[in-house]
């Protein structure tokens, strides 16, 4: 049974590239009926970052990705669920012991006594004869008894991964075919670092095989690494799982996405108003394709049509606008409860509304969300196109709009529109509309001349949602009070 991972380094946010890695690992896996782990790298010590565990699975959960074992939210506190646990790396130290253990009787792995001033001696010689920078040997043949001595002396070791010399590793990438590289282009690893933790590439191994992982599917920033890891299932004799490295995710300049070039992180997404599954949706495309013009696709729809013969080797563009696009058209064919609920934050935040108004108000609420839905493709932009209702005071968009409001009809258009809003009891679209038809027959003013003017004369502007919505969400009172201002 197939069975993949997510590996993330708790050193953040879940970027959008860690996203895209997440979700290609479950749509493979539910596909083909399999399952996944979610695992979290912490062994570099130095560069955690507090609630970062936390913040990937909410992330995950938010976008509808879900882990079948490893860490969950369970009441605010980590808990975690499977039976090849712990899933977090700093709670398996004596696991990674025992498997050094191993590999050093062996002969797979060495203890390496040397100083950093010594390696960085190296490092510079090496440097200036214009070398590939790696580890010399120095300590690969020290004997048993040797070992034993500066052990007791109490000198700082590492242990390194002893590599067989001038050989061709060989390995199948899913996307990229056969890979043949030299060990004499290759370094002997740490895998064990001073301060006892494992480096990830001996983790990584000894982990993905005790999970019983079947295809490793990650960035292609770990390409040059698999290598080391193909040798490491050698010297322990175990079978080496399948490989996928997934293309880069590029900006517009065709470089490496990164903060830089603004949002990077699902958190971000989240907070601009994005819905889950436009994110996931677009995320999809980024790298895969479909192998059908359709591009909307619901999960169901992606765990269906995905294959890893259709990801693609060359980077993938990522394209804030394209998504923006694709979250528009998830907004609208939202309900419009679900999209009043989504902007309540936002309207709350920009003071536009009170959370009496959520008791008092609601509907008038949705009311106005309804009218804007169509026309925002993100979440945060709502309450930039709500101004519109909460200011009696007219700012024309242009000079075309004063222009419009000079027509000779127009002084005729404000007194038969205040006259018929005034009487009229229950402003809804309909009545608005019967309101027009009645100024079009007794005043004989059409069409352009109708609509156009009074959008402009209630909002300044010559485009929004639709008139007749508008009417109804301002309601009587702020008409005629827009009406009258109009005359000063
Ligand atoms: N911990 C690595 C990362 O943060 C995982 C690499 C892998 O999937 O092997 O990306």
């Amino acid at each position: 049974m197939v069975k993949v991972r997510f590996a993330p380094s708790p050193t953040g946010f879940l970027h959008i590239g860690g996203l895209r890695t997440a979700l290609y690992n479950y749509l493979f896996a539910k596909k083909l009926g399999g399952s996944m782990v979610l695992r979290i790298e912490d062994t570099d010590q130095n560069r955690l970052v507090e609630g970062a565990i936390e913040g990937l699975i909410n992330s995950m959960n938010w976008v509808g990705i879900h882990h079948d074992e490893g860490p969950f939210i369970n009441n605010d506190k980590i808990d975690q669920r499977g039976e090849k646990g712990p899933y977090i790396q700093s709670q398996r130290l004596l696991i990674y012991k025992k498997y050094i253990e191993r590999l050093i009787e062996n002969g797979w792995a060495y203890y390496c006594f040397c100083s950093k001033d010594r390696l960085e001696e190296l490092r510079e010689e090496q440097k200036a004869k214009g070398e590939f920078s790696k580890y010399d040997g120095h300590c690969r043949e020290l004997s048993k008894k040797e070992v034993e001595e500066k052990i007791n002396k109490g000198l700082e070791y590492v242990i390194r991964l002893k590599l067989p010399q001038n050989r061709i590793v060989e390995f199948d990438d899913i996307i990229r075919g056969h890979i043949k590289v030299n060990t004499e282009d290759l370094d002997d690893q740490v895998l064990i670092k001073s301060d006892g933790y494992p480096t990830y590439h001996f983790a990584v191994v000894v982990d993905d095989h005790l999970m019983g992982i079947t295809h490793i599917i990650r960035g292609e920033e770990w390409l040059p690494s698999t290598p080391k890891h193909v040798l490491l299932y050698e010297g322990f004799g175990w079978e080496s799982p399948k490989y996928v490295h997934l293309p880069n995710i590029l900006n517009q300049d065709g470089k490496k996405l990164s903060k830089r070039h603004g949002d990077v992180a699902v958190e971000d997404f989240i907070k601009k108003g994005y819905l889950p599954e436009a994110l996931v949706n677009y995320i999809a495309l980024l790298g895969w394709s479909p192998g059908k013009d359709e591009e909307i696709l619901s999960m169901e729809e992606l765990i269906e049509l995905f294959d890893l013969e259709r990801v693609n080797k060359s980077g993938a563009v990522f394209d804030v606008n394209k998504l923006k696009w694709m979250n528009g058209h998830y907004i609208r064919g939202a309900t419009t409860e679900r999209i009043t609920q989504l902007s309540i934050p936002y309207l709350l935040d920009s003071g536009y509304i009170t959370k009496e108004d959520i008791e008092n108000r609601y509907d008038w609420i949705e009311m106005m969300v309804e009218s804007l839905k169509d026309k925002i493709s993100i979440l945060s932009e709502i309450p930039e196109r709500a101004e519109l209702f909460f200011k009696d005071e007219i700012i024309f968009e242009n000079q075309e709009c004063e222009k419009i409001l000079q027509g000779e009809q127009i002084p005729i258009l404000v007194e038969a529109l205040k006259e018929k809003i005034a009487s009229t009891k229950d402003l809804n679209p309909q009545a608005a509309r019967d309101i027009f038809k009645e100024i079009q027959k007794e005043k004989g003013i059409k069409g352009k001349n109708l609509f156009m003017p009074v959008r402009i004369m209630l909002t300044g502007q010559m485009q929004g949602p639709d008139l007749m919505k508008i009417i109804t969400v301002l309601g009587k009172e702020s008409i005629l009070n827009r009406l009258d201002n109009l005359k000063k």
